[in-house]
């Protein structure tokens, strides 16, 4: 993207705005593209800290880009600004919150969606150009993107001065507000993001400081206490019409200016975020969001753009005279959400999902269930709760932005993938659940990087138990940008996702997990029948083994005795669970890639065989692979 350039640099990630010619003003795409970055570099240990700074010399960032929101919301339409805001706040949040040292450079213009992005970072350096401002309440809206949270928290009553006067603050003001922390004059910048980045160690910041300059603001906070301790805004303004000094009547025109109902409720934001015990960003952007989910129905916002961006009349026409503002419109503008309440949700996404079986049903379900739009296929007809059926494979890869198979084996695979990557878009992700070969996990691989789609092999353990109930672990192969992509999904539709390596590592690691799975259930078996002939009882076998050396996932979750251990397949006369066939399947996989690796698997070889013969030419397919003990007990050495 033109306007944002986001990249690794020795040990820093950086991004840099470069939308010089609109102030830098933040894109919802632009606002998505910082999320991926600092979601990917959250656990990178390449990263050891994030640099942020913007191109040109006017603005870090001016605000936020209003003129697709204006667009759309003076149509009725505002779903599209209600989620850019989600999106944004969740942004802000994370931020704030971030494990790892963010470094913003706030030069020139750092404005409303400027401070949600520069002034929530844990390092945040000021210099002789700053001039940082809330001017939400001049276009009829309210400070948002956790301004309300830094507003509640700065001396005094200036967060009152400053969300309702929007008025600027010099690098010094911005300290002393707690909008930002050090002073570094901008000619040491260079020197200093160089260092930050050669280093990764933010002490560098500490040896830069200059001492912060005057803060004029600080001088004024005896009046600002006395003039801003209004309980309503009439208070407000009524003390500000009372006083006989410039700045009082410097601060009542700004007061004029500015939407009356705007105000109002930003004062009363800010008093109860203040009075609030245990006060986070969360907190404040949730009160936030009360107000811009009905800010462009019920409030002033449409027509201050109107005034300010598109007609630029200057001279909006407000719903309310500035003491005239009714009380309860400004409860109504803060009353709770309900459903609608903002929960840093991440982003819906639209899903594709392929291969809708035993696992991929519940899997998709999840996903649905989740918030996310999934469209669904499978060729026997199945579908999913939450999921739109469509007719074929290539249709539910059309406009997704991840794409997920669930399939028998490495062949079909092939095939569907050979069918839906022409329909995807660039920079989408196929995301292959299935348990398949590592040729053909790398095969897919490549044709789908050939396509500019993002790939991933990510096969699961935890069967259909842990599909429905969204706690399976993902062995994942793929490049670090399209797991950062997946990551949500994986939360969702698991407990645990490992990024095992480069396309081909995910499936490498599942049938060495169920290499050992097949021979320790064997074993487990193997002993039972063992015990049972030496005369112990299930119970007291399950009791020793559980608890001693022998204990293993076969034992201990998935006992193939019956009515001992907790729950499993073989109190259901041994339905699958996990079918024999499958884990013969998977054998068979860890044997094919054993030999092509040349590595020597002697127990992997006995229990391939032991499961070809119990599916081919017993009675083992179609039961669980647990099904080893009835076969084994009836047996004796012969
Ligand atoms: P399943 O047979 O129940 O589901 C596979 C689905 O794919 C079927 O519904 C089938 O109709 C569909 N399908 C086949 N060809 C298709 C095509 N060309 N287009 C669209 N759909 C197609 O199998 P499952 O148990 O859900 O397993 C799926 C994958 O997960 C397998 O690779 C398996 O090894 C793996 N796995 C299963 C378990 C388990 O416990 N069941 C555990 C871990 C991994």
């Amino acid at each position: 993207m033109s306007d944002i350039h986001i990249r690794t640099e020795g040990h820093a990630g950086r991004i840099t705005l470069t939308r010089p010619k609109a102030l830098n003003a933040l894109s919802y795409d632009m606002c998505l593209a910082i999320e991926a970055a600092v979601d990917r570099w959250r656990d990178d240990p390449n990263v050891a800290l994030i640099v942020l700074d913007a191109d040109g010399d006017r603005a870090f960032c001016a605000g936020g880009d209003i003129a697709e929101m204006y667009a759309t919301g003076t149509t009725g339409d505002y779903a599209y600004g209600r989620q850019f805001w989600r999106d944004e706040y969740r942004l802000n949040a994370k931020l704030d919150e971030y494990p790892k040292p963010i470094v913003s450079f706030l030069h020139g213009f750092v404005m409303g969606g400027g401070v949600g992005l520069g002034g929530h970072c844990s390092h945040r350096i000021v210099c002789e150009s700053t001039q940082l401002s809330m001017p939400e309440v001049g276009i009829g809206f309210v400070p948002d993107v956790g301004g309300t949270y830094l507003l509640a928290r700065a001396p005094g009553r200036l967060g009152e001065y400053l969300g309702m006067t929007a008025a600027h603050m010099s690098a010094g003001d911005a300290i002393h507000a707690g909008f930002a922390d050090t002073f570094v004059p901008q000619d040491a910048w260079d020197a200093l993001k160089t260092a930050l980045i050669e280093t990764g160690d933010v002490a560098h910041i500490t040896a830069a400081a200059r001492p912060a300059p005057a803060a004029p603001l600080a001088a004024l906070q005896p009046q600002i206490d006395r003039l801003f301790a209004g309980e309503g805004l009439s208070d407000i303004v009524n003390m500000l019409r009372q006083d006989d000094s410039d700045f009082a009547a410097t601060a009542l025109k700004a007061l004029g200016r500015n939407a009356p109902l705007s105000l109002a409720v930003t004062l009363e934001m800010i008093h109860r975020l203040r009075g609030s015990t245990g006060l986070t960003i969360r907190k404040a952007l949730e009160l936030e969001y009360r107000v811009s989910h009905r800010i462009m129905e019920h409030g002033d916002f449409l027509e201050g753009i109107r005034a300010a961006i598109i007609d630029k009349d200057r001279s909006p026409k407000w719903r309310h005279a500035l003491d005239k503002v009714p009380a309860v419109e400004v409860s109504k503008m803060l009353m709770p959400l309900g459903k609608d309440t903002l929960d840093f949700r991440e982003r819906a996404m639209n899903i594709g999902f392929i291969g809708l079986g035993n696992m991929g049903a519940p899997m998709a379900a999840n996903l649905a269930a989740a918030g996310h739009a999934v469209k669904g296929f499978d060729v026997a007809g199945t579908t999913a709760e939450g999921v739109t059926q469509v007719a074929t494979a290539a249709e539910a890869a059309t406009g997704a932005d991840v794409v997920i198979t669930m399939l028998p084996n490495g062949e079909i695979l092939r095939s569907v993938a050979a069918d839906i990557i022409s329909h995807m878009s660039k920079g989408a992700v196929l995301l292959d659940c299935s348990t398949v070969d590592v040729g053909s996990a790398r095969a897919v691989a490549e044709l789908a990087s050939a396509a500019d789609v993002g790939v991933l092999d990510a096969p699961v353990s935890g069967g259909i138990g842990g599909a429905a109930g969204g706690t399976l672990t993902f062995m994942v192969g793929g490049s670090p940008e399209a797991f950062a992509t997946a990551k949500p999904l994986f939360d969702i539709m698991g407990q645990k996702a490992v990024h095992c390596g480069a396309s081909g590592s995910g499936q490498a690691a599942k049938i060495c997990n169920n290499m050992i799975l097949g021979v320790t259930m064997i074993a487990t078996c193997e002993a039972f029948a063992l015990a049972d002939k030496l005369g112990l009882s299930r119970e007291a076998m399950f009791d020793v083994v559980s608890t001693s050396s022998g204990y293993s996932w076969s034992m201990n979750a998935y006992c193939p005795a019956p009515g001992v251990g907790p729950q499993s397949p073989a109190d259901n006369g041994y339905l699958p669970g996990f079918a024999a066939d499958l884990m013969l399947k998977d054998l068979r996989l860890s044997q094919q890639a054993a030999e092509a690796a040349d590595a020597d698997t002697p127990l992997g070889q006995a229990a391939t065989e032991l499961y070809r013969t119990f599916v081919e030419d017993e009675d083992g397919s179609g039961k669980d692979f647990s099904a080893m003990l009835p076969r084994l007990e009836k047996r004796g050495r012969g």
